[in-house]
């Protein structure tokens, strides 16, 4: 499989990116998911597959501590292009073992305890979203931090076993932006209030102009530890 995605990272280089989420469409029909989290990436993607090819599967992960702008985006973008985004939630029993030992917002206490929280409302809902695909289309930059400056076009996951697709890998944050005026792709309006990466609620904090667009995320941890895990480099 890595052999496989070095040899589609060079063959699809040059595509559009609408033709990029066809073949992989073709080629493995019911088995291509888009994983959501509603940050300008995502909804940039979500405009491109409800316009390119509506099979594509579209989820998005409810760790229940999200933004009320969030749920609300949701409801518009459904509406917009007309598509159903699917949710997935933790399982219910370890979100509540989780926090009758440890405390609602245990994240804030140590790093152990925020990927404990990660694992249970993002890592282990992400693998099942993951289940039966072979593709997985995610919105990741090069550009968005440190820890994502040197991903590609097409990868193998080694953790989930599937075919890590980045559209939007060498796009800029200009470019981003420029697509969702244009196309008048409805966005958070948190992204107006100095938000520019939008996660958990109580692990985004606003972000001064010109810094890092995710030291917003657990803008209490060192750059290195700043991912939640669903995408281990
Ligand atoms: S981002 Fe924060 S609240 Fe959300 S799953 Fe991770 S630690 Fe928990």
């Amino acid at each position: 499989m890595k052999e496989l995605a070095n040899t589609l990272n060079d063959k699809l280089q040059n595509l559009k990116i609408s033709e990029i989420l066809m073949y992989f469409s073709n080629e493995y029909p019911e088995q291509v998911v888009f994983t959501t989290s509603m940050g300008a990436e995502d909804q940039v993607l979500t405009s491109k597959i409800a316009k390119t090819d509506k099979s594509i599967k579209i989820v998005t992960l409810d760790t229940g501590r999200l933004f009320q702008e969030t749920y609300e985006l949701i409801q518009r973008t459904e509406s917009k292009f007309n598509i159903k985004i699917n949710i997935i939630f933790p399982n219910n029993s370890s979100v509540e073992k989780m926090v009758n030992v440890k405390g609602v917002n245990l994240f804030y206490d140590s790093i152990e305890n925020r990927k404990l929280c990660c694992n249970i409302r993002k890592i282990e809902p992400l693998k099942r979203a993951l289940e039966g695909n072979k593709v997985w289309i995610n919105g990741l930059r090069r550009d968005q931090s440190t820890t994502r400056n040197n991903i590609n076009l097409v990868e193998f996951d080694e953790v989930t076993n599937v075919l890590k697709v980045n559209p939007l890998y060498n796009w800029t944050n200009e470019m981003v932006w420029e697509y969702i005026k244009n196309e008048k792709v409805p966005y958070n309006p948190l992204h107006d209030k100095n938000y520019p990466s939008i996660g958990c609620q109580p692990c985004t904090s606003t972000v001064e102009h010109g810094k890092d667009i995710r030291s917003g995320r657990w803008w209490w941890e060192n750059p290195e530890t700043r991912e939640c895990g669903l995408h281990k480099r």
